[in-house]
């Protein structure tokens, strides 16, 4: 068990959040919703919950979820609760996200992320296990936070009013004797008016912040580079700045590698009597472990120099922060929708919003006076959007509207804080319709169900269904299970590409990546008894990311347990070749949106939509002039680009799409 630690009850009694306890309690002992506006710093996430187990709020043994965009808050904010409450981490208090989950029967307190609390929503849809629901950092507006939002409030009408009119009449006996529901929503930015009008008016407690003044620097004049702009004001820093650790804010993964190896062999070549520094990243796709890393103490003689994507821009809180370098951009997740119906989800590097300039500029001011190093110009940040677009309005919608079909709500019935686009709802019904989870008639279908409960993309999830017709199922997780992994397999370096190309090669399959996907698998498996180290040499070899290999049998066996409840067997496959055109056709069935037919001129234009297209200069496709190709993603950057792309008989394409124009759904 956790021990007593004085300094951390000193600690929580000394958060601005302290003096306005009681109100809080009494807010939401007399309200079903009520809406907590506070700055960052001032204690909403890890007091409010406490607050409510302590002031009784949830029973006595009724559970609090807090919900957290992202998985390293949930872990992080769980762990820091716990040891304010003086529990180990998964009694009391605990956690659940996706591959992970600490909790017990006397857990009270639980993160979790909205992903996760979505799932649990399948198979309790009343959420009748927890009293209460804290919607934490709301305002980031996630697409599962939109649709929880609206979902909570279904929920209080059937569990809080079970026999009014307006509970939905036959559905609302369902709430009966089922505990009511309290909702608070947590926000640190003016949404509060929003969220608190979307409740019928609930009330908005404000929490004041106490943060030490940051200093804010910004550069006289546009800086092309960002990743040299952010490596140049680092070295002034750790040269001429005051102590302590400094966090930079980057959009990706990719540029944080880079940067992070410039840094450390800068940091090698300084002499010991020097203060020395120590490099740490973070984005979201690096396991657990080396997250975990950046909240350790800063050692003697050393300065921290953290790595970072958005992922440590709110919520969580790095101690020992003082500097923040801000290159001013993000990697957004958005739909790009085409001129006549079709579209695709691509991530493109964009610039931030005001106000996560802010919280990036807050991170610098938890402890101490701090220092924000913004590269790029004050006109700059006065040009920038006031806050993000809701991620509601710019992605694609299948996956969410096939997890509520599964509840029997329509996205478009839903009462949503705002709607998304028209035309998106349209592409996401056509692509459900196609990949043969709805019927004409809008209603989910049994393979649709089966889709749905796969942790995937709904096409990924019907490739591997489909492989149960063609007996590959070992084969079709097995390549599913690599694209699922955060990062990407191979590693693409683009001065290096012929180097790459021949150290492949022995890999290679000439239909293109899936199948060659597949054979690296089936060639890593072979070095199971080998140590670790060779692990990742072999796979330093061969330009394959390791991790993402590592993670990708995690994900299998997971994927595996989910087939076995859908009644999909894994084939154990006798021999080592393996038959390439079941495994193709299976990928097929579920890629026909991602398909794409050659065009006289050389490029391909989409089978279902309208984009017109390049394959990757990346790709191990032999055939560059294939007249059938699918892929998995496009990527968008000077123009559109197939990456994961392989060929297929364009007959068998034919034929799929002549099934699959069948009347549209109304
Ligand atoms: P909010 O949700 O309002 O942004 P939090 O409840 O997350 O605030 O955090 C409040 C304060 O608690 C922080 O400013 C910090 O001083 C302290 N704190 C939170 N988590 C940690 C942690 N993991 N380690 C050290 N201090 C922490
Ligand atoms: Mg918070």
């Amino acid at each position: 068990a956790a021990v007593h630690n004085p300094e951390i009850q000193r600690q929580r009694r000394a958060l601005p959040i302290t003096s306005g306890r009681d109100a809080i309690i009494e807010h939401i002992r007399n309200e079903d919703v009520v809406v907590i506006l506070g700055e960052t710093g001032s204690g909403k996430t890890t007091q409010v919950p406490q607050y409510i187990l302590e002031g009784g709020l949830a029973g006595d043994a009724g559970m609090i979820a807090i919900t957290q965009p992202r998985r390293v808050a949930a872990t992080s904010l769980a762990d820091r609760v716990a040891n304010e409450q003086e529990v180990r981490l998964g009694t009391q208090v605990g956690y659940s996200v996706r591959f992970d989950e600490k909790t017990s029967r006397s857990t009270r307190i639980k993160f979790v992320t909205d992903g996760m609390i979505m799932r649990e929503l399948m198979s309790d849809p009343l959420l009748s296990k927890y009293n209460v629901v804290i919607v934490d950092e709301a305002h980031e507006r996630t697409i599962r936070t939109d649709i929880f939002i609206a979902s909570l409030k279904t929920i209080q009408k059937q569990r809080n009013h079970p026999t009014d009119e307006d509970g939905g009449g036959k559905s609302a006996t369902k709430g009966a004797g089922i505990p009511p529901l309290k909702v608070i929503i947590m926000s640190a930015t003016m949404d509060a008016e929003k969220f608190s009008k979307f409740f019928d008016k609930a009330s908005i407690v404000y929490v004041k912040g106490r943060t030490h003044p940051v200093e804010i620097f910004h550069t006289s004049q546009h800086q092309a580079d960002y990743v040299e702009a952010a490596l140049k004001t680092f070295y002034q820093i750790h040269t001429d700045r005051p102590d302590g650790d400094v966090l930079i804010f980057l959009p990706g993964q990719e540029d944080i590698e880079s940067l992070a190896d410039t840094i450390r062999s800068f940091a090698k070549r300084l002499p010991h009597t020097a203060k020395q520094v120590l490099v740490c990243t973070m984005f979201a796709s690096q396991p657990a472990a080396q997250i975990e890393k950046v909240f350790k103490t800063t050692p003697a003689n050393t300065r921290k120099c953290i790595l970072a994507t958005n992922i440590a821009e709110t919520s969580i809180t790095i101690p020992g922060v003082v500097h923040v370098i801000d290159t001013g951009k993000h990697k957004q997740k958005r739909f790009l929708a085409g001129d006549t119906g079709g579209g695709f989800d691509t991530l493109l590097t964009r610039d931030i919003s005001q106000s996560s300039a802010m919280q990036r500029t807050g991170r610098a001011g938890r402890e101490s006076k701090g220092y924000c190093y913004r590269l790029y110009t004050e006109a700059a940040f006065k040009d920038m959007a006031r806050s993000l677009e809701p991620e509601i309005a710019r992605v694609g919608l299948a996956s969410p509207m096939l997890d509520l079909l599964c509840l029997d709500i329509e996205l478009e019935k839903l009462e949503l804080l705002d709607r998304p686009d028209e035309s998106n709802v349209v592409f996401a019904l056509k692509a459900l319709l196609f990949l043969g989870a709805i019927d004409a008639q809008k209603r989910i279908t049994p393979l649709g169900r089966k889709m749905a409960s796969f942790p995937l993309e709904p096409s990924h999830a019907r490739a591997i269904l489909a492989s149960k017709d063609h007996a590959c199922t070992r084969e079709v997780l097995d390549i599913i299970s690599v694209l699922s992994a955060s990062s990407k397999l191979f590693m693409d370096i683009t001065e290096k590409r012929d180097e790459i190309a021949e150290a492949r090669a022995k890999f290679k399959h000439s239909s293109g990546d899936h199948l060659t996907i597949l054979n690296v698998v089936r060639s890593y498996e072979q070095l199971a008894s080998e140590t670790d180290s060779a692990k990742k040499k072999w796979c330093r070899k061969h330009f394959l990311n390791e991790k993402s290999l590592a993670e990708a049998m995690a994900i299998r066996e997971q994927l595996r347990q989910v087939c076995t409840r859908c009644e999909v067997y894994w084939k154990v496959s006798i021999g080592e070749t393996v038959d390439g055109d079941p495994v193709l056709r299976s990928l097929a069935a579920a890629l026909i949106l991602n398909a794409a037919i050659l065009q006289p001129d050389g490029t391909y234009k989409q089978a279902m939509g309208h984009a017109k297209v390049k394959i990757h200069p990346g790709s191990l496709l032999t055939d560059k002039k294939a007249p059938a190709i699918i892929y998995d993603e496009l990527v968008y950057t000077t123009q559109i680009y197939a990456r994961g792309v392989s060929s297929i008989p364009k007959s068998d394409l034919m034929q799929m799409l002549a099934g699959a124009l069948k009347p549209a759904p109304q």
